[in-house]
């Protein structure tokens, strides 16, 4: 077993994970104490991810679509030619390490595979909304293809268990989509899930929701339900056949068709901190079990 890396304060990104990166590599380090005790009964797990929670990996952007007017979708792949490959949970991140001559730092980003014809050339995919001053995200949405890029990970606090819950609610905004998708598809794809799903996906405009065509492909699933709010819509919407987008802002009243909650329903919760405070005390007073609301 090799001695774990040390962070540097600047590769924790700041936003209240759990675990944080500080947190994995007091783990590592306690459990690398132990090795050097007593070789013969620590039980070291072999590297079997291509991406380290503990160093960052080169990875080469392969791909950078604009998606809209403010998303970019980046497909990476791996720098190094070995055969192993990319694994995350869903609903984990990965974090972006960003360097400049004036500063460095570290950003959380929800990596995605996504079937389309960039998955074949790729390892994982991350969809980033450029925010006009962001620092991270306006560098990442620049960048040029064929750049190599550094990234550590999965990090992440969700167990998804197959059947725990009769229903999983999720409600999204913005870019908060992204675990959702990685959630929504695992569930799907395993047929002997018998979970229901109904994802409710708040946007500012129609120009800004992501994985549209994904979503209304998922509509043929029995298990899979969905409705997309759109706040700022421009009339009148260009909708599909049935794709279920209402023009005006999502709010606790939108959520009364699904009541009554049980504790068979688990609720998860990803957008702005104020979006995601808002939803969680409403349904606090709604789930008898709160344990079952989670904020990603
Ligand atoms: C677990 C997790 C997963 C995430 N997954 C994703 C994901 O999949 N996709 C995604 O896009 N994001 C994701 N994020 C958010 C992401 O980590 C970054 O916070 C985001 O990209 C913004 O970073 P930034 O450096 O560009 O912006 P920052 O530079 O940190 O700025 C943040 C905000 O402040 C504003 N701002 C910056 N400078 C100024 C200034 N001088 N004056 C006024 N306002 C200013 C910016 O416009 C922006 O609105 C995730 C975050 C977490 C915690």
């Amino acid at each position: 077993m090799e001695k774990p890396n040390e962070p540097n304060p600047e590769d924790c990104c700041n936003s209240g994970c759990n675990p944080c990166i500080f947190d994995i590599y007091e783990e590592q380090l306690k459990l690398y104490k132990k090795y050097l005790l007593n070789k013969e009964s620590v039980n070291v797990t072999p590297q079997d991810n291509a991406i380290s929670q503990l160093k960052y990996t080169g990875f080469v952007l392969v791909k950078n679509l604009p998606v809209g007017h403010l998303h970019h979708h980046l497909f990476f792949k791996k720098k190094s030619e070995d055969n192993m490959k990319v694994s995350w949970k869903p609903g984990d991140h990965f974090l972006y390490k960003y360097n400049s001559d004036k500063n460095s730092c570290t950003r959380a980003y929800t990596p995605l595979r996504v079937q389309n014809e960039q998955s074949l050339i790729s390892d994982f995919s991350i969809i980033v909304k450029k925010y006009e001053h962001g620092l991270v995200s306006s560098q990442l949405c620049n960048l040029d293809e064929g750049s190599i890029t550094f990234w550590r990970g999965p990090y992440g606090h969700y167990n998804l268990q197959c059947n725990k819950f009769e229903r999983i609610i999720m409600i999204a905004q913005g870019t908060g989509i992204a675990p959702f998708i990685s959630i929504i598809e695992t569930i799907l794809n395993n047929e002997d899930e018998l979970t229901k799903l109904i994802l409710i996906y708040c946007c500012k405009n129609e120009n800004s929701i992501l994985f549209r065509e994904e979503l209304y492909s998922y509509k043929s699933y029995w298990n899979f339900k969905y409705e997309i709010f759109v706040s700022n819509a421009s009339l009148p919407l260009k909708c599909r056949y049935q794709e279920p987008i209402k023009s005006h802002r999502f709010s606790s009243n939108s959520l009364l068709p699904l009541k009554p909650f049980t504790n068979n329903d688990q609720v998860l919760i990803c957008g702005a901190p104020e979006f995601n405070m808002t939803y969680k005390l409403y349904l606090e007073a709604e789930i008898p079990e709160v344990e079952n609301i989670i904020l990603f």
